[in-house]
């Protein structure tokens, strides 16, 4: 009994907002949705032809379909969040990279068999021997950073 009321008093909310705004274009659906009826028919007309153009029909469309779809409920809604989310991974992504490159216990150095420095990879005294070790490790043998390199 008490579902019944309340569906009828959604059904003259509905009605009634239906009628002052009936060209208004947006409104704001029970869910807290902003959808425009007229809008959507007019993007969307395979689904006018689908379901009909009442707005009842065409929100339960956008709720079960559009909104996956990537259709818009109404003019200036924001695109479908699909391509965002991806640039969000790629920004956390260059930002682990950047975390990595200035964390200097992973900095890889290069070491010789017998120096007391640890280099860049280019340095020429790396020329008889080069092995590629961080410079955590390098520091942890008591190496210093070589002159010509650093
Ligand atoms: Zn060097």
């Amino acid at each position: 009994m008490k579902k019944k009321i309340t569906t009828f008093g959604l059904m003259i909310l509905l009605t009634l907002s239906y009628s002052i705004t009936a060209f208004a274009a947006v409104k704001t659906m029970p869910d807290g949705q902003k959808f425009d009826p007229v809008y959507y028919a007019e993007q969307n007309e395979d689904v006018v032809k689908a379901v009909g153009k009442t707005e009842e029909a065409l929100y339960k469309h956008y709720v079960d379909y559009g909104k996956a779809e990537g259709r818009l409920p109404y003019k200036d809604a924001p695109k479908p969040e699909t391509k965002k989310s991806d640039n969000t991974t790629t920004v956390t992504k260059s930002t682990d990279t950047k975390a990595a490159t200035t964390n200097n216990t992973s900095q890889k150095v290069y070491i010789t068999k017998t120096g007391k420095c640890y280099h860049n990879a280019g340095c020429s005294s790396l020329k008889k021997s080069k092995i590629e070790t961080t410079l955590d490790e390098a520091k942890k043998k008591g190496l210093t950073a070589c002159k010509n390199c650093h």
